[in-house]
């Protein structure tokens, strides 16, 4: 018989497919079976206004059968079939099929990592198969044909006997090798773990022959004898049963699933053994129709805050599974859902490159972005205690996402902020924080530090709770990062309390303090020059309270941001101005400058001490503690 050849184009895809990597090897069921599904699709459509069809709907199915010694997987359907001209036109040239989204990639010289990611198509059988033979009948027609390939030299077609409508392709597995054991394709758990993985929701039966077990019946008298093994014996038989669970959850009424069955698919599907917080289950009609499965899980998974986390959601198209991680689906703040997209108007062949630009995945994304963030705001404002679980796992991803992108995000996210209030003693959202601001209250106050307690005594914190005023303590390296984002918040600015003008005195105040630095200035310019290059200025402060100094950032720093530097990448690390404050009406403060006309050299040592406690009180580190404590024990003797 004469051998005809795949035209050109699909000669370069088989000689790809034939030497593919390792891991994708596997989807090759996931296409013939999808293929099968399509065929029974045709057949089942045809049958709505022909009666000759002659099969009920429920007789549909796909039938796979394992036959380890001749090496063969055998994958039939009762579907529509081929004809002779269909076979050489579908399996002969690409163009037709659904590699072409494939072809097309490769065009543009992407990587070939892409082919676990879409349809390829019935080609990817030669992933794993030597040969193929594909013997099919179609619907109306009396012959049956077989066609033959071993995906090298072309293919051959000839008549074949077949009763029934419908196709078997027959792959005869590749010998095994040292890097791929070809022969697990014909184990019965690695092809029912390949369907639970790739068709569970195929919509037809995937049948399979199984190997049970069951007790033997004991013949009667053989019982009781002396010294009879009296254990039961077990004898094995095979069983069809069908492996696919047909209709998927996401597919069901939200009404006919219970929370159990809920929460049984999250458990299983994303390996995650703590209930999740919240589900999401709904269905879109419109320009695009899909249905989501979403959830927020109750805890961060080990790795969520690494690179190796994989975001994304699962994205379906009619029940075949497209993708794992479909990233385009879910914005990166909101990295932490967990879920099931399934739209019928996404074609199976379809790219990555191409997702990218596909308007009806951006319009399903932009419809979740929706959904996720008001089901959040939902548990904020309706269970706050399940939303302050959420917060702890994953409230840092929401402050990154605000800031991220130059604040391109923070619509979504700044109201699913909470930050710790000083004055209330727990968390409060922005908007919570400015409704309860006191009268004649004008900015939003904001101590960053490492420990709750320690900021809630700094002096800037006392002065401002004595007039009523609550102050956020910003305990994350990320926190200080959101006022300089968000710039202000319900028109309200933020004030650094540690580095900025609390902006509490009035024009009258403001001189008078002016009056007195001009009057004082002997003074600074001393304690300046004692300390040298330790700080950049000296200047008197009235928001001190009862504390002699302080230590603050220069404008528009932070020592956080120092320290978070320091620790991110200490080559990029630089110091923040120190600006010593000091309290004038401080009794330490009123010795010092006595001192300074009475004993000079003995002054210069209370500005080294003040100094270190200021640092001390700002949580920086001593240069040098050894300095320090001679200084203390110095000044005892
Ligand atoms: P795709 O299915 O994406 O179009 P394939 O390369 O998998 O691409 O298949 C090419 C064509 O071959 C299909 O479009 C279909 O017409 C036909 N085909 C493949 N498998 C079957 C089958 N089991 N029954 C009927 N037709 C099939």
């Amino acid at each position: 018989m004469e051998k005809q050849q795949f035209k050109a184009e699909s000669q370069r895809l088989l000689d790809l497919m034939i030497n593919s990597i390792y891991t994708h090897r596997e989807i090759f069921l996931r296409e013939i079976i999808s293929n099968a599904s399509d065929a029974i699709d045709k057949l089942a459509y045809t049958a709505l206004t022909d009666d000759k069809v002659g099969i009920d709907r429920d007789q549909f199915a796909i039938t796979i059968t394992r036959d380890p010694e001749n090496r063969t997987l055998t994958v039939s359907d009762n579907g529509i079939g081929m004809s002779k001209a269909e076979l050489e036109e579908n399996l002969g040239t690409i163009a037709k099929s659904g590699s072409l989204g494939f072809k097309q990639a490769m065009e543009k010289n992407e990587d070939i990592d892409i082919i676990g990611q879409f349809g390829v198509g019935f080609y990817s059988a030669f992933m794993v198969a030597s040969s193929i033979t594909v013997i099919s009948k179609k619907y109306g027609e009396d012959t049956a044909w077989k066609w033959v390939s071993d995906g090298a030299d072309g293919y051959t077609i000839e008549q074949a006997g077949k009763e029934t409508p419908g196709t078997d392709i027959i792959m005869t597995l590749k010998a095994d090798s040292e890097e791929e054991k070809y022969s697990r394709f014909l184990e019965e758990y690695e092809i029912r773990s390949l369907i639970r993985k790739y068709s569970d929701y195929i919509r037809y039966p995937i049948r399979m022959e199984v190997t049970k077990s069951r007790p033997v019946e004991q013949a009667e008298g053989a019982e009781g004898e002396e010294g009879e093994d009296k254990t039961p014996k077990y004898e094995s038989y095979t069983e069809m049963e069908t492996l696919n669970s047909m209709v998927p959850i996401w597919q069901r009424a939200k009404k006919d699933v219970t929370q159990e069955e809920y929460e049984t698919f999250y458990r299983d599907k994303f390996f995650d053994y703590n209930k999740p917080l919240r589900i999401m289950h709904s269905s879109a009609e419109g320009s695009v129709s899909f249905k989501a499965l979403l959830y927020i899980p109750g805890k961060a998974p080990y790795d969520f805050y690494t690179k190796d986390f994989k975001r994304g959601l699962q994205l379906y198209s009619s029940g075949v599974m497209i993708m794992e991680n479909c990233e385009d689906l879910l914005p990166e703040h909101f990295r932490f859902v967990r879920g099931v997209v399934d739209s019928q108007d996404l074609s199976l062949n379809i790219s990555r490159e191409m997702l990218q630009h596909n308007r009806q995945l951006t319009i399903i994304a932009r419809n979740i972005e929706k959904k996720i963030k008001s089901e959040l705001k939902a548990m904020l404002d309706n269970d706050r205690e399940k939303y302050e679980q959420f917060y702890g796992a994953f409230g840092r991803q929401l402050k990154y996402g605000t800031v991220s992108d130059y604040g391109a995000h923070k619509d979504a996210c700044q109201d699913l902020l909470l930050f710790y209030s000083h004055k209330q003693g727990k968390l409060v959202s922005l908007k919570e924080y400015v409704e309860a601001m006191a009268e004649g209250q004008e900015k939003i106050y904001f101590a960053p530090g490492e420990n709750k307690d320690r900021l809630a005594k700094l002096p800037q914190v006392e002065t401002l709770a004595q007039k009523g005023y609550d102050v956020l303590l910003f305990t994350e390296d990320v926190d200080e990062f959101i006022p300089q984002t968000l710039m202000t918040y319900q028109e309200k600015s933020f004030c650094n309390v540690s580095s900025e003008d609390l902006g509490l005195q009035s024009e009258e105040e403001k001189k008078q303090a002016e009056e007195k630095t001009e009057e004082m200035k002997g003074f600074l310019t001393f304690v300046k020059e004692s300390l040298g290059d330790q700080v950049k200025e000296v200047k008197l402060s009235s928001n001190l309270g009862s504390h002699p100094v302080c230590m603050t950032p220069d404008a528009g720093m932070s020592f956080e941001m120092e320290k978070y530097m320091k620790r991110m990448n200490p080559e990029f690390a630089f110091p923040v101005g120190r600006i010593l404050e000091l309290n004038p009406d401080h009794e330490a403060v009123k010795t010092l400058q006595r001192v300074m006309t009475e004993d000079p050299v003995k002054a210069k040592d209370y500005a080294q001490l003040l100094c270190y406690q200021a640092q001390l009180m700002a949580e920086l580190p001593l240069e040098d503690p050894y300095a320090y404590t001679q200084l203390v024990c110095k000044l005892m003797n």
